[in-house]
């Protein structure tokens, strides 16, 4: 990964500490990585002499806090969309989604982003607004009005912009009705997914959000001078500049045993794995600079069209956890992280 150059991907990782479980189960064993946040470096273990390092553009250890991974992961990049891939219960949601409803210093990196536009817009002549959705067995669902759950990817002939007409968008004016919204989306994609009985870390939520910004553009300005020294100045025109920032909270990345799944869990394991290959085929496309970009692969990959190319900038996070029971899923975690690089 590169940072800021357009088209690339920053790829952190983030280790979370060990939860109460594990500080019993594992109290004997070491953790299966070791960070090194100065060289950028983790090792996996391999036994107990012996490890494998892996260099990322940046190493989040258990001790880093929201407001450092929001200011690395997502701040750099002006126009960012970030991801947030790893096993279920290493902290996706944690990072990316948490509200720190009482105690802001935990608040993930939706609501830090959110603050940041807000603070950067001008109220009277800007915009900001977001959608929220849900993407579940290639199906999109929208998180505002959740009985609208079968949304289609609209695509402009001529720009190649990707929207999606049916979902709805909500104008947001201050941080505390965003967070608002963030909570009743949430409320809903536990709802919909008890429902379906199913888990709400096995499907993708994004959010999107766009802003308008009213600009004054100098090029705009033109003064055209005749003989006689009267000159004449075009008005003003307001130019419309729009970005959009995309932020995913992906399925987990397990492999759901095949033999131990049947029917709709083996369906369900089947559209996650995918989506999440088709996304790392991608970022390993944009990685390694390639002229095609695979993104019709999966919804989630046309979804996310735009921060594939362009001068859209994107960023990965990979979380992982320290349990050495789970050494198989982090070390395939890492791997999808170091081939995004
Ligand atoms: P995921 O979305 O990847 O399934 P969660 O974000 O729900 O995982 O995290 C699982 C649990 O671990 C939650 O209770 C969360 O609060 C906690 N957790 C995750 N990451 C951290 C962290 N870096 N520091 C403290 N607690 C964390
Ligand atoms: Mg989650």
């Amino acid at each position: 990964g590169d940072d800021g150059v357009p088209g690339r991907v920053r790829v952190a990782v983030r280790l979370r500490p060990r939860n109460a479980e594990e500080m019993v189960a594992d109290a004997d064993f070491a953790d299966c990585v070791e960070v090194q946040p100065e060289l950028k470096r983790l090792k996996l273990r391999k036994n107990n002499w012996d490890s494998d390092t892996y260099e990322f553009d940046e190493v989040l250890t258990e001790f880093a806090s929201q407001k450092r991974v929001y200011e690395v992961v997502a701040k750099p990049v002006v126009e960012v969309s970030s991801r947030a891939y790893g096993q279920t219960g290493t902290g996706k949601t944690f990072t990316v989604g948490h509200l720190g409803d009482g105690d802001t210093a935990s608040r993930g990196i939706m609501v830090r982003a959110m603050e940041d536009i807000l603070a950067d817009v001008a109220p009277e002549t800007d915009s900001v607004s977001v959608s929220y959705l849900q993407l579940y067995m290639e199906a999109i669902q929208d998180l505002l009005d959740p009985t609208n759950d079968n949304i289609s990817i609209v695509e402009d002939p001529k720009t190649g912009d990707v929207s999606l007409p049916g979902a709805t968008l909500l104008e947001i004016r201050d941080q505390q009705s965003f967070v608002e919204l963030l909570s009743i989306g949430e409320a809903h994609r536990i709802a919909a997914n008890t429902k379906l009985n199913t888990e709400s870390s096995r499907s993708h939520a994004i959010l999107m959000v766009h802003v308008k910004r009213s600009v004054v553009s100098q090029d705009d300005t033109l003064s055209i001078e005749n003989g006689n020294s009267s000159h004449f100045v075009k008005p003003l025109r307001p130019l419309i500049r729009k970005s959009k920032l995309v932020l995913v909270d992906l399925a987990g990345s397990e492999r759901v045993h095949k033999s131990g799944s049947e029917g709709h869990m083996l369906e369900e394991a089947k559209s996650i794995n995918l989506s999440l290959s088709a996304l790392g085929k991608c970022i390993n496309a944009l990685a390694e600079n390639c002229a095609h970009v695979p993104v019709r692969d999966s919804k989630l990959t046309r979804l996310l069209k735009d921060s594939f190319g362009g001068t859209a900038r994107t960023s990965l996070i990979v979380t992982i956890g320290p349990s050495p029971r789970h050494r198989g899923e982090t070390a395939s975690t890492i791997q999808f992280g170091q081939r995004a690089m």
